[in-house]
């Protein structure tokens, strides 16, 4: 047991007050697809959906503070022992109210927009563009961040401008494409295609923009080997696309409870998580 308050419980996540200006969250090894949790966890996901936060937080530091921003990371080692790898003291954070996507490659619910309309929310784009295909330049596309049980919502900027102020969502636009495009420029150097990621943003005592939640995992991006992209198809990935994949071959209908995993897709899984964050750091996950 952990001696704190439980705040709230996430599908993934679970939240405690670690005092006054404080949570600890801490990251299970629940997986969940298609707004389920499955029933059968992927074994070391918190760890590694932690520990690779952890890393980007550190990479991006010099983007944040170059728009006079931070993150909300404390520690990732004064945890209780109990959780120790996956979890994270951070500072509590009045969250804005929008989910911050960066897109820099046509993919999903992106690919489906721009088939319907030529464009990405309010940014048009050339024709000819496929699953998987780079854009131009990166885009922001932010959602709603829904109430539990909801889906986000795509909305489009004047609609963050109506819910945080125009500055502030300015502020949030440059911010979020500012650090996608360093990551995927760290991510490229690795060997991975940073193909879009969400990010969530809160507010200082003081008024500054701050980084929250857990950043640039596979749970929050899509991430591609570079070496095997190319347009035209659903790409091969590290991220959760194997286990929706291997779910729509099982036959469930997404609205029943969802199937155990067989243990080679779990196993399978857990190499994709493992080998995601092996080869974004260079660092052996143990
Ligand atoms: P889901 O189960 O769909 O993921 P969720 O996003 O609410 O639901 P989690 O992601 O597990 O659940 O929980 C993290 C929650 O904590 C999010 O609501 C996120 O906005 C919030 N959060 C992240 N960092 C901070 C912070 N520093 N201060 C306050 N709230 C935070
Ligand atoms: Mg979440």
């Amino acid at each position: 047991m952990i001696g704190l308050p439980l705040v709230a419980r996430g599908k993934v996540r679970e939240i405690y007050d670690a005092g006054a200006d404080r949570l600890l969250l801490v990251a299970s090894d629940r997986i969940s697809a298609y707004d389920h949790v499955l029933p059968t966890p992927i074994p070391d996901k918190g760890r590694v959906l932690t520990q690779l936060s952890v890393w980007w937080f550190e990479q991006l530091a010099p983007v944040l503070a170059s728009f006079g921003a931070t993150h909300h990371l404390i520690s990732a080692s004064d945890v209780p022992a109990e959780v120790a790898g996956r979890a994270m003291l951070v500072r509590r954070l009045e969250m804005l109210p929008v989910e911050c996507v960066a897109r820099g490659y046509l993919s999903g619910s992106g690919t489906a927009e721009y088939q319907r309309t030529g464009s990405i929310r309010d940014v048009a784009l050339p024709a000819g563009l496929v699953e998987g295909s780079r854009l131009p330049a990166p885009v922001f596309t932010p959602s709603t961040k829904a109430e539990v049980g909801e889906h986000d919502e795509a909305i489009d900027f004047s609609a963050v401008v109506a819910a945080v102020g125009a500055a502030r969502a300015e502020a949030l636009r440059e911010l979020t494409l500012a650090l996608y495009s360093r990551a995927a420029e760290i991510a490229y150097g690795a060997g991975i295609v940073l193909a879009d990621t969400k990010f969530e943003f809160g507010v200082s005592s003081g008024g500054a923009l701050v980084l929250g939640d857990e950043v640039l995992t596979p749970d929050s991006s899509r991430f591609w080997p570079a070496a095997t992209w190319s347009p035209g198809s659903v790409q091969p990935s590290f991220d959760k696309q194997y286990v929706r994949d291997w779910l729509t071959s099982s036959g469930w209908d997404r609205v029943s409870p969802p199937p155990e995993l067989p243990a080679d897709v779990v196993a399978a899984t857990r190499e994709r998580y493992v080998t995601a964050y092996e080869q974004l750091t260079g660092r052996r996950f143990g």
